[in-house]
């Protein structure tokens, strides 16, 4: 059951690779950062703040990810009292979230919660798909450090400013530098903080993607899943 572990920094490409990779091996998706957004969400949507009440409600809310690479869909129990179920995919990608999220991910109690469905899902992956490609900050160092493949994808940061600038059409009247602070701002929480920080561990293969688009950056990776023989 091969888990393939893809950690980095904010627009590297870690979300279009790890499609590419799942797809073509027919495994499992998991965007953990999709976890994180939605606990987000939901903090805001709830008013809450504190830590433990934040953890409190995300594991009320039984947040759900379908493990799909082609419609990857994330769905929350939200409200809680009326039990329903809300597709929450598209909202968890505003900038509101975007500008919130490395706050409540640097809270130990959400990612001690996160950390628990993130590896169900990793085993529901496993089990139905044969394998997944798991795309994160920690993968590969804390959520499942038996990865058959841990891979470090990152790039410039100008690289990646101008990438995610060209996804976001709503900040295409946004200067590539202002977005490149943003990131950089991400990136400078997200590994700084104190639980379970972003960094590059010896046992994880660097994919700089600066120069690369993104097939040959799904080859690229291929190449490695063949030659480690992880495809069977
Ligand atoms: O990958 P994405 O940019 O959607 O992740 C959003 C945020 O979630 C990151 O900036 C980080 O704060 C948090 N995150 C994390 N650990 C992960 C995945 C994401 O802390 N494994």
């Amino acid at each position: 059951m091969p888990v393939i572990a893809i950690d980095g920094p904010s627009g590297a490409g870690k979300s279009s690779v790890s499609k590419g990779i799942a797809l073509r091996g027919g495994w499992g998706y998991l965007d953990t950062g999709a976890l994180y957004r939605g606990s987000t969400w939901l903090a805001l949507q709830a008013g809450v703040s504190a830590p433990e009440e934040v953890a409190n409600l995300v594991v009320k809310s039984n947040l759900n990810f379908n493990l799909s690479a082609s419609d990857p869909k994330l769905i929350a129990n939200y409200p809680l009292e009326q039990e329903s179920k809300t597709d929450i995919s598209e909202i968890i990608r505003e900038e509101l979230i975007t500008n919130a999220v490395s706050a409540f991910s640097a809270m130990p109690e959400v990612r001690r919660e996160l950390l628990l469905l993130q590896r169900n899902f990793i085993e529901k992956s496993n089990a139905q798909f044969g394998g997944a490609v798991v795309e994160g900050r920690d993968i590969g160092t804390t959520v499942w450090p038996d990865a058959e493949l841990k891979i470090y994808l990152t790039a410039d940061v100008e690289a990646r400013a101008t990438r995610r600038q060209a996804q976001l059409s709503e900040l295409s009247d946004v200067s590539a530098s202002s977005v490149a602070d943003s990131l950089a701002k991400r990136d400078a929480i997200d590994s700084m903080r104190a639980a379970s920080p972003l960094r590059q561990s010896e046992d994880q293969i660097v994919l700089d993607a600066t120069y690369l688009n993104l097939e040959e950056t799904i080859q690229a990776l291929w190449n490695l899943i063949e030659e480690r023989k992880i495809n069977g």
